[in-house]
């Protein structure tokens, strides 16, 4: 098993690539807290890994926008393992869309402060101990967003850009310390949030949900989404031994509509 004996958090834990990333940590031996705003979905991804697995699966709730929110989080976490996690991952996040002239303000800070913000929050407090220890883990699930434009997500795209400098900095910052920080860059997932897209399409377009996910799915030159657990097992090499020399990078899994 690669990850025994780590402690990994992972934010948005509750369902899609958050859900997937939580089980695939586990199987490889690692406890894991499952965080995010709404406890009954993180209740039940603990409670399933709980179930099938030997791993300690523990289910918290935190908006990761909020530094008080995010702060009680590590209290918890210490309280609990007697340390922070040496594996971070920064998953929580929302994707809204709108025409930059209806982007409002509460839009655009929502999505700085979810995607951005919260992923600076965990980052610094789990950083500390990291390099203490020599050892340690920051994965971010970025977007392919993050690294090139599209109409309508204005917010969600700079969001995701800064998370793509921020990542970059931070493993410069670290990289002698025995501490790894990377991005992982999805196209679309077949997920809620882009079950969300679908509606948002058909809403404002009249197509059916199948012509709007067929739209989404021919982004890809694969013509299709992405799974959660392809994403999880990228994030796993990451977290592993084995991907120790893997840092500072933005590693996209969208079946080759991003290259670059
Ligand atoms: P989901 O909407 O399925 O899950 C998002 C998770 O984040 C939920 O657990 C949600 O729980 C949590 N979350 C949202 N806001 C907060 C907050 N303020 N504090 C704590 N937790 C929060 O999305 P996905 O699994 O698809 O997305 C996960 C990540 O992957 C996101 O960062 C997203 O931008 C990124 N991504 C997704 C893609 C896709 O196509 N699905 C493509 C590229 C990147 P709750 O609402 O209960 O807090």
């Amino acid at each position: 098993m690669k990850l025994q004996n780590r402690i990994a958090l992972i934010t948005g834990g509750g369902r899609g690539i958050g859900r997937a990333i939580a089980h695939e940590f586990a199987r490889e031996g690692a406890d894991v807290v499952v965080a995010a705003r709404t406890l009954q979905q993180v209740e039940v991804v603990a409670q399933e890994i709980a179930e099938k697995l030997q791993s300690r699966a523990l289910p918290f709730t935190c908006d990761v926008s909020e530094l008080a929110s995010v702060e009680q989080l590590f209290t918890k976490v210490k309280n609990t393992f007697g340390r922070g996690p040496d594996i971070m991952v920064n998953n929580a996040g929302i994707a809204e869309s709108a025409p930059l002239l209806k982007t409002d303000d509460a839009l655009w800070r929502r999505h700085l402060e979810i995607n951005l913000s919260g992923t600076f929050y965990c980052t610094r407090a789990a950083l500390g101990e990291m390099v203490e220890r020599g050892w340690g883990r920051i994965i971010n699930i970025a977007s392919i967003a993050g690294k090139t434009g599209a109409p309508y997500i204005a917010a969600y795209a700079a969001s995701k850009h800064g998370v793509l400098g921020l990542t970059r900095s931070v493993a410069l910052e670290v990289a002698v310390k025995g501490v790894t920080v990377n991005a992982i860059c999805p196209g679309y997932v077949d997920t809620d949030m882009t079950t969300r897209g679908v509606e948002k399409i058909t809403s404002k377009t009249g197509r059916t949900a199948e012509q709007a996910l067929d739209s989404i799915k021919k982004m890809s030159p694969q013509n299709r989404l992405i799974d959660a657990d392809e994403v999880a097992a990228l994030a796993l090499l990451l977290a592993s031994h084995e991907g120790r020399g893997i840092n500072g990078q933005a590693i996209n899994v969208d079946g080759g509509s991003v290259l670059f």
